[in-house]
């Protein structure tokens, strides 16, 4: 080997090495980790993510529900192909969003992920919606302090013994005014974001809960960009939209189906003009196994965002960048474990 050849060789491993260096100083930059079934994983390899659906839902009510409603392999034939279905679809990760006593099952959702090579994320916190019906007695007795150390728990070593760890708190209120319990419940679901960086996704429906709950979280330090208003879709006000977005909240259209096309397309648009596409998140909210029904009853697959809004918002002036935006970037950006404060 002659010497310049060497010294080609010796630059080319000099530019490998700082190439490496630099990929490896921008994923770290690229933000911290978010959090699956199967452990942690950088943000960036989170992927394309539906961020809110569902693989299974009991809704029997938190006096009955429990694991001896279903059986986990029937379970896992019925919703594996819907899985795989969207894995081909480029889709890397699916957010699963049921909560402890409406079906959360942390060793079904493994076996799920590990079946389907789909990554999926589930979470710790209660559903206070429904008359407290999804409650477990504890949560109406304790402080929010108790619920969170509960919550908290979860987060440091695991649910339940299985291993599996949360990668968001899940909580829920009424789509009114909130009573006192909701306010307990969001409470506890900022202890818990102080504590372990994870985001906050609330089911709450129309504008006056989703501020409220800003308001508590304020009272506790935590930032709006904790917080996932979820179900925002029942706000017909965009610019309401906008003014949570603007305060760095997370804006989650997520009952995405057919008839819903010209509304979420508008929505997007109208937040793509205000310069907050940043902050939007799409999903089906669809789904799921529902135990009791023959063969689980009728499930929804999870590829209508894919068949028919992506291309509806492409054919309305939507770039590809700005789609990378939100089915990518955004929910990496929320889901990474990170403490927003004030
Ligand atoms: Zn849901």
């Amino acid at each position: 080997m002659s010497l310049s050849c060497r010294k080609i060789i010796s630059r080319i491993r000099n530019g490998a090495i700082v190439l490496i260096f630099l990929l490896l100083l921008s994923c770290s930059n690229d933000n911290g980790t978010v959090i699956t079934v199967n452990g942690e994983i950088p943000a960036g390899a989170m992927g394309k993510t539906l961020h809110h659906e569902h693989l299974l839902v009991d809704f029997i009510g938190a006096d009955s529900t429990g694991y001896n409603r279903w059986n986990k392999d029937s379970v896992v034939n019925k919703v594996l192909p819907y899985l795989i279905e969207i894995k081909k679809l480029g889709y890397k990760t699916l957010v699963e969003c049921t909560p402890a006593y409406l079906g959360r099952d942390p060793q079904l959702m493994k076996m799920l992920s590990e079946e389907s090579g789909l990554q999926l994320i589930t979470n710790t916190g209660y559903y206070s919606a429904v008359e407290s019906k999804y409650l477990p007695p504890h949560a109406l007795r304790e402080t929010a302090e108790e619920i969170a150390e509960r919550w908290i728990d979860e987060a440091r070593n695991g649910i339940e013994g299985t291993g599996v760890f949360p990668g968001f708190i899940k909580i829920s209120v009424e789509n009114k005014p909130l009573e006192q319990i909701h306010r307990k419940i969001a409470g506890a679901a900022a202890i818990t974001h102080k504590a372990t960086g994870l985001v906050i996704m609330s089911h709450t429906g129309t504008a006056t809960p989703a501020f409220q709950q800003l308001e508590i979280l304020k009272n506790y330090g935590v930032h709006p960009s904790a917080f996932i208003w979820t179900h925002a879709q029942n706000e017909t006000d965009f610019e309401k939209h906008a003014e949570a977005a603007m305060r760095g909240a997370w804006i989650a259209f997520d009952g995405f189906s057919a008839d819903q096309i010209d509304r979420y397309v508008d929505f997007a648009i109208y937040m793509k003009k205000q310069g907050l596409l940043n902050r939007i998140l799409f999903s089906h909210d669809g789904g799921w196994y529902r135990p009791g029904e023959p063969n689980g009853g009728n499930f929804r697959g999870f590829t209508e965002i894919e068949e028919l809004l992506i291309p509806e918002l492409r054919k309305k002036g939507v770039s590809q960048q700005d789609i990378l935006q939100l089915f990518v970037m955004n929910p990496k950006d929320a889901f990474q474990v990170r403490y927003r404060l004030l």
